[in-house]
């Protein structure tokens, strides 16, 4: 339908569009406040050694509770922050909470990770690498135990700046990892031209690792792979006994997910470095 609109303009209205386009608006708009009113949390999720299911490092997963809005989730609210660019301010929140929290736990954390979900747009933005460095410096972390989390997305459409700032990201010996691992591009090329810690086997695959052998052959495929480039296998979401029986016969490394843990609050965290996950 073509509507009238007030100052004698017409556009097409798409109720379904316009509603998903006022949504975002809405969001970014009270997203925005958030960050300044201290409304946004982060949770901790363990990811534990297969063999022992020691504490090995925990993913930071921001958290939002708005008063007009109620919970929001972050797969609502991310995609919106990273389209309207909002996502370098609320990810520079995110990194430097998890710095300051990863100093406050102090020795009790042992030597602890955490690592962080980096958006495409924040990883490029001026002076993220800078910023890395000088958070790591002020709270007196060393940089192995800062992990990044990035996606495929992020290396298939790297230019010269996004190698760059991998680079320099290297050369202060953060670790990198690939999140959702397998659902991106199936371009393996930049296994080999990047240096990448971690592979963190996507959900999806693990979900049918028991029932589904063709699920069971392609995550064995992806271990030895990942083992066979000197990387370190995460698998995300193990929710059963049996999905984390069958990760530990492929050699494994760690282990994410429900079965392990729920995402803890900050000051559950110490108690597991102590007793495990
Ligand atoms: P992700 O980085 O892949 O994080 C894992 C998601 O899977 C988390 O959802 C976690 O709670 C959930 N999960 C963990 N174990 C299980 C399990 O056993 N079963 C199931 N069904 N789910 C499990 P969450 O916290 O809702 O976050 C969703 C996504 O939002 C994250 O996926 C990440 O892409 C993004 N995200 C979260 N926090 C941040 C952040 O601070 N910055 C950025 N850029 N993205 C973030
Ligand atoms: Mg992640
Ligand atoms: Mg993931
Ligand atoms: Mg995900």
């Amino acid at each position: 339908t073509v509507k009238k609109t007030g100052r004698g303009a017409f556009r097409v209205f798409d109720p379904a569009m316009n509603l998903q386009a006022r949504d975002a608006v809405r969001i970014d708009a009270a997203l925005r406040q958030a960050l300044k009113a201290g409304e946004l949390h982060l949770l901790y999720q363990p990811i534990v050694a297969t063999a022992d299911r020691r504490l090995r490092k925990v993913e930071a997963l921001v958290r939002w509770h708005s008063p007009t809005l109620g919970s929001v989730p972050p797969d609502r609210f991310i995609p919106v922050a990273e389209e309207s660019g909002l996502v370098v301010e609320l990810g520079a929140w995110v990194l430097g909470e998890a710095c300051r929290q990863l100093a406050a736990w102090g020795p009790a954390a042992g030597a602890l990770a955490v690592s962080v979900n980096i958006s495409p747009r924040q990883l490029t933005a001026p002076g993220f690498a800078a910023q890395v460095r000088q958070l790591l410096d002020s709270h007196g972390i060393a940089p192995q135990r800062l992990e990044l989390e990035l996606t495929e997305r992020v290396l298939i459409d790297e230019g010269q700046h996004t190698r760059e700032v991998l680079a320099h990201l290297s050369q202060i010996g953060v670790r990198i990892s690939l999140d959702d691992f397998g659902t991106g591009y199936s371009s393996l090329s930049y296994l080999t031209q990047f240096r990448i810690d971690t592979l963190k086997i996507d959900r999806s695959f693990i979900t049918d690792i028991e029932h589904c052998p063709r699920s069971t052959n392609l995550v064995t495929t992806i271990v030895r792979m990942g083992l066979s480039l000197g990387m370190e296998l995460v698998a995300e979401g193990v929710e059963t006994a049996a999905q984390a029986e069958a990760l530990a016969e492929m050699g494994c490394h760690c282990l994410q997910g429900y079965v392990i843990s729920r995402p803890v609050a900050a000051d559950a965290v110490p108690a597991m470095v102590s007793y495990g996950a």
